[in-house]
């Protein structure tokens, strides 16, 4: 059986929290509202997934699917001088695909696929998972077949983070949830994507806003993991303790 890898976040505390840091072979889920880290998570990510093994990396190389149009290369700078490795490098080692509908969102995986049985991958992130569906399906009665097509492109990533022992980090926004808000419980929003997302993330992350550059990230509904919390900085080098 292959050896699960872990991706460190570049917070100490985060990775604690997640028992090292993100996992292969695996889905973890980052929701929460806008400003909370979700994309800066996933510029860090992109970065420590190439690190060797003995620096908390992946050793491999990255995709990120972009789905909003918010990949930043030149943000990798700092991030790649505070771990002390090459821009050009780890920008060539990056592959990047954009997305403009959920058609071409789905159809990338099989691009990324090919990719992935020619080289070693440790990394594949989708920054939004749920974006372009919510455009494409946003008339009253099309949820079902949002949520039909959400689900067939969830279960082809699962398939290739198993076959490729590769972590995935998506992202996801939230909505608010009246059921909460009318029970009173300290956050009324809940992630998009209903029990379909929630099935294929392994590992679900509610992230929510602190003082200043502070941000907090809990543990969302995990079976396995107890319901903790750890704190985590964007700084200008990605994401700190
Ligand atoms: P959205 O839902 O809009 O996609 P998000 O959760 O992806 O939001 P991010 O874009 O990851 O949010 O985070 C934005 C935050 O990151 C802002 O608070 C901004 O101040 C901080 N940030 C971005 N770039 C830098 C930087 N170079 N140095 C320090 N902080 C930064
Ligand atoms: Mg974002």
């Amino acid at each position: 059986r292959t050896r699960v890898l872990r991706i460190s976040t570049g917070s100490r505390d985060l990775d604690n929290l997640l028992g090292g840091g993100i996992e292969s072979m695996s889905i973890t889920e980052a929701f929460g509202e806008f400003r909370t880290g979700k994309t800066q998570i996933a510029h860090t990510l992109a970065v420590t997934a190439q690190l060797p093994k003995s620096m908390n990396g992946g050793g491999g190389k990255v995709i990120f699917l972009d789905t909003e149009g918010t990949f930043r290369p030149e943000r990798l700078s700092p991030i790649c001088e505070r771990f002390n490795v090459d821009i050009g490098s780890t920008l060539d080692n990056i592959i990047y695909a954009r997305a403009y509908t959920h058609e071409q969102q789905i159809e990338l995986l099989t691009l990324i696929a090919a990719k992935m049985s020619e080289e070693h991958f440790a990394l594949i992130i989708v920054d939004s998972v749920t974006a372009l569906f919510r455009v494409d399906f946003s008339g009253r009665g099309e949820l079902a077949e949002r949520q039909q097509k959400l689900g067939f492109f969830m279960s082809r990533l699962t398939k290739l983070s198993d076959e490729f022992n590769v972590a995935v980090y998506i992202t996801n926004q939230v909505v608010a949830d009246p059921g909460a808000a009318a029970m009173f419980t300290a956050d009324p929003k809940k992630p998009i994507g209903g029990h379909i997302l929630a099935h294929a993330s392994t590992t679900r992350l509610s992230l929510r806003k602190g003082r200043g550059e502070a941000r907090i990230c809990k543990i969302y509904d995990s079976p396995n993991l107890p319901e903790a919390e750890a704190t985590y900085c964007i700084t200008a080098a990605g994401i700190n303790d």
